[in-house]
Order: C-alpha cells, then sequence, then structure tokens
C-alpha cells in the first residue's frame, strides 16, 4: 500500500486548484479538472444541477450512509458598471473586505470566454493626487478596476468584449515555502478538495473497503451560502464539512493542526459527532483543536438549515487570515488527511 498521505502531491494539486479561476458561480473549469484527476480510477462519479461534483464509493454497509464535502468555489467579483473613464466597478462575489483585494491583480472573463488582466485599486491610489489616499473608505464607491488595455471611456471598454456581468477573479499568488507553508488566496476551500481527492484517490487506488457507502460531494457555492445543501440520500446518517479551520486572537485554531468545529455562527455541531472526531485524532495521535468560529457558516449547516434530518460536523485545516491573505501549513493538512482517512474507516456515532 502506498505510503498515505503524501503531502507533496497535496500541495501540487492545492497550487493547481487555486491557479484556475473559479468565483462563485462560475466554476465549470475547476469542477473540471477535479474530474479529470479522479478520471480512469473506475469511480461513480455525476454532477448535479447546480455544477457540483458528486463522488460515491459503495462500502460494505449500504443502508446507512455518509457524505464528505469541501467546497472549489471561492470569492470574486462581478463587473457592475462599466465607467466613464472605461474602468470598471466591481461587486463582490462571497463576504471579504475591500482592502483584501486592494492592489491585487485579477482577471477579467468575458461572456465569450476571452481573458483581460487588470489590478483591483482605490480610485484615490496616486498619492501625489489625492489627499486622502490612505483614510478614503475602502467600499464599493472607490474601489475599481483598471484594465490592462487602452481604453479611456465605456465605448471603448465595451469594444473589448467587456459588459456588465463578467466575472472578475483574484490572482491567487501561491507560494510554497522551504518551511513547509503554503501561501495562496482560495486555501478556502480549495486545501480541503485537494485534500478530499487525494483521499478518494487513495481508497480507489488501494482497494480500501469502506464501512458504509460514502458519498464526496465537490460543491460549488458554498461562499454564497448554498453549496452543499441538496444532494443528500435519504440512507445519509453523517455529514461532514471539510472547510476551514479560522485563526484570529482568542482562536484555539492554528496552522498546524487539524481544526474540529464545536459551534459557528449557525449553532453547535453534532455533539455525538464532535466527540467522535475528537476520539479519533487521540487513538491515531493527530494533533486536533477543538475551536468555535465566531462569524462563520458550512455547508454542513446550509444541509441542516434546508432541512436534512443528519448528524453534522466540521473539520479543516487552519487557514490564517481567511479571506484574505491565506497561509497554512503542510503540518495542518497532514493532520486533516489523516483524520479523514480514520474517520471513513470508522463506525458511524452512536446517536
Ligand atoms: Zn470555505
Amino acid at each position: 500500500m502506498s505510503q498515505f498521505p503524501q503531502v507533496k502531491d497535496t500541495l501540487q494539486l492545492i497550487e493547481k486548484l487555486v491557479s484556475i479561476p473559479s468565483p462563485s458561480g462560475n466554476t465549470r473549469k475547476v469542477i473540471d479538472s477535479c474530474e479529470q484527476y479522479l478520471e480512469n480510477l473506475g469511480l461513480e462519479m455525476k454532477r448535479n444541477r447546480k455544477g457540483g461534483l458528486l463522488i460515491t464509493i459503495p462500502g460494505k454497509n449500504k443502508e446507512q450512509h455518509r457524505m464528505l464535502t469541501a467546497h472549489v468555489d471561492t470569492l470574486g467579483a462581478m463587473v457592475k458598471e462599466i465607467k466613464s473613464n472605461g474602468r470598471l466597478k466591481p461587486t463582490m462575489i462571497g463576504g471579504f473586505r475591500w482592502n483584501s483585494v486592494e492592489g491585487e491583480y485579477c482577471k477579467i472573463e468575458t461572456d465569450s470566454g476571452k481573458t483581460y488582466t487588470g489590478t483591483i485599486l482605490m480610485k484615490q491610489t496616486s498619492v501625489h493626487v489625492y489627499k486622502d489616499a490612505g483614510e478614503a473608505k475602502r467600499n464599493e464607491q472607490n474601489i475599481e478596476v483598471r484594465i490592462d488595455e487602452i481604453t479611456k471611456s465605456e465605448e471603448e471598454t465595451r469594444k473589448l468584449g467587456i459588459n456588465v456581468g463578467d466575472f472578475v477573479s483574484f490572482d491567487p499568488r501561491v507560494q510554497i515555502t522551504p518551511s513547509g507553508y503554503i501561501k495562496s488566496r482560495h486555501l478556502d476551500d480549495k486545501a480541503s478538495t485537494a485534500i478530499l481527492l487525494q483521499l478518494i484517490k487513495h481508497i480507489q487506488s488501494e482497494k480500501i473497503e469502506l464501512p458504509y457507502t460514502t458519498h464526496f460531494l465537490i460543491s460549488n457555492n458554498e461562499e454564497i451560502g448554498y453549496g452543499g445543501n441538496a444532494n443528500i440520500s435519504p440512507e445519509t446518517v453523517e455529514y461532514l464539512a471539510v472547510d476551514m479551520g479560522a485563526l484570529g486572537e482568542g482562536q484555539a485554531s492554528d496552522e498546524y493542526t487539524v481544526s474540529i468545529c464545536a459551534k459557528d455562527s449557525s449553532g453547535p455541531y453534532h455533539y455525538g459527532l464532535r466527540k467522535h472526531l475528537v476520539q479519533l485524532a487521540k487513538d491515531n495521535n493527530i494533533d486536533y483543536k477543538v475551536d468555535i468560529y465566531p462569524y462563520y457558516g458550512s455547508d454542513a449547516s446550509a444541509a441542516i438549515n434546508a432541512g436534512h434530518d443528519i448528524v453534522h460536523g466540521l473539520v479543516g485545516p487552519g487557514i490564517e487570515s481567511s479571506h484574505a491573505f491565506e497561509r497554512t501549513h503542510e503540518s495542518s493538512l497532514i493532520n486533516t488527511e489523516k483524520l479523514l482517512f480514520a474517520y471513513v474507516m470508522s463506525p458511524i456515532t452512536e446517536i
């Protein structure tokens, strides 16, 4: 049996995924890439109508199922207006602050599939011109996209084929450091997507028999609230979202352990499943942290809100400066991979 996890492969896969633009609403290319990664393994795969990818591995017990999900959609923006100076006024996709993308390079994708590059800037950027460059509010009124094309008017920008409704994606600026960090935008939740894809590949290529039929959903609308709240089979007992642990002052999570969520803004996660995950971590010498994320919701809580009668949980690698300049360490990825493997091999929680 090959060694699992292989963190170098996970890092490479994360690098590949974050480099494919996929703001919520425009995720086909990244879903194609996930599907290609798993092809030729003889897996049962299908796309749901929302565009997500559903993979099912039959297990020994076919009456009780499990589901694990990670999402590939990311934060981004959309062209709201073309300004009279030819620049673009963006509107947000997902929840972030404009200051976290100020100065970022971006791509504008037209509906014909043509891509232009640009930069997200405050209109008051030049300190030689604007006295309020530092104090001006970072908001939709002041933020604009400077396109790397010769255009000085709305008409010239329209001639490029750019229109209201075009998607804008942020440059991930991915870097893997010799000290074991990966820093990039969109580690939420492409780090966990890579982990799930690796796990599926490992189970399938090593012909590991799972105790229960297990579904894996690569969802594509999580950042806007409804990624993984459907396609849950009636046999599904446990539903585990694999997403990021939130770091900051007072948080227990860090960049080196797997974070097990006890509660987020949707309320507590299932107590029995949380205790089961903690026990698995203890039994397998996996470094973990139990934590509470104050301003957070996951696809598992979205599924509960949609009315599914399931046992729900949330785990993931700790992501520093989430929805901004994200970073994690390979040890957090390894601990998450180990916990997920132990979990899919474990008995279903006694409720
Ligand atoms: Zn996420």
